[in-house]
């Protein structure tokens, strides 16, 4: 591993800010700086984007992308806790990222207003500045993860995804460079999900601390990859049941015969 430290410092406003993290045993000033080094383009500034970014940022991640096509509305406050009911009306991906920019100065986060899709992709996603070091995929519909998930294994881009329902939720971390399997070795076509598909929280409902939870749970691996180069869920599902306060894993593996990410 190259000595960041080279080239890449903190400042002493950043190592009063993140003191209390650096004093962790098992995190240190380079996984410090190798999160202030890191470029994470999310998709999905509601529910889910909302929360795992407002820790990541706090946490001291160096630059922060949010990609939504979406406005705010009343029935958001109760969970996208980016928003006050002043900016209803307004777009969540440029309010969230002035919030973020607010509540830590010392970063960058930018929103665009836009839909992520495979042709649009490199241009969003930035690829001709380098590859981003992580997705995360903060959406509420199977149709938008599957786009999201052909985006991850072409570009071969790490993808974090969350998902938040009800009193539940879902968790998975997928480095397509290493053949872990991607979204679709584990839930199969849009077509087969079509009926799942119909369960968004805007027609099922979502309880607030469901989106909390998994929003930070994803902020939780997120900063354990960036900042420690480590994987905390290869090859295993995180199924969060909150009405049961349960955790559980779920193994899975790579279909060697996926149309997505098997060669
Ligand atoms: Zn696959």
């Amino acid at each position: 591993m190259t000595n960041l430290a080279e080239t890449v410092a903190l400042s002493d406003d950043e190592l009063m800010r993140y003191a209390r993290q650096i004093l962790l045993e098992s995190w240190d000033i380079d996984a410090q700086l190798r999160l202030k080094s890191s470029r994470v383009v999310m998709i999905g500034a509601g529910g889910l984007g909302c929360p795992a970014s407002e820790t990541l940022v706090r946490a001291g991640l160096g630059q922060t992308h949010l990609i939504d096509d979406d406005e705010i509305e009343a029935s958001n406050l109760q969970r996208q806790t980016l928003f006050l009911p002043e900016d209803i009306g307004r777009p969540k991906a440029l309010t969230a990222a002035e919030m973020l920019e607010k509540i830590n100065p010392l970063i960058s986060a930018r929103g665009t207003v836009a839909r992520l899709n495979e042709d649009n992709a490199y241009d969003l996603l930035d690829m001709a500045a380098g590859k981003p070091s992580l997705l995360l995929d903060c959406t509420d519909n199977f149709a938008t993860r599957d786009i999201i998930n052909r985006i991850s294994v072409r570009f071969q881009i790490p993808l974090l995804t969350a998902s938040a329902i009800g009193t539940q939720g879902q968790l998975a971390l997928f480095e397509p460079q290493l053949n872990t399997g991607c979204y679709y070795c584990v839930f199969g076509s849009v077509t087969h999900n079509a009926e799942i598909d119909e369960r968004t929280c805007a027609n099922s409902g979502v309880l607030a601390s469901t989106t909390a939870i998994m929003g930070n749970l994803q902020a939780n691996a997120a900063l354990q990859y960036l900042g420690l180069t480590k994987n905390p869920l290869i090859n295993k599902l995180l199924l969060w049941d909150g009405s049961r306060m349960q955790q559980r894993l779920m193994g899975y593996r790579q279909d060697k015969h996926c149309p997505v990410c098997a060669v």
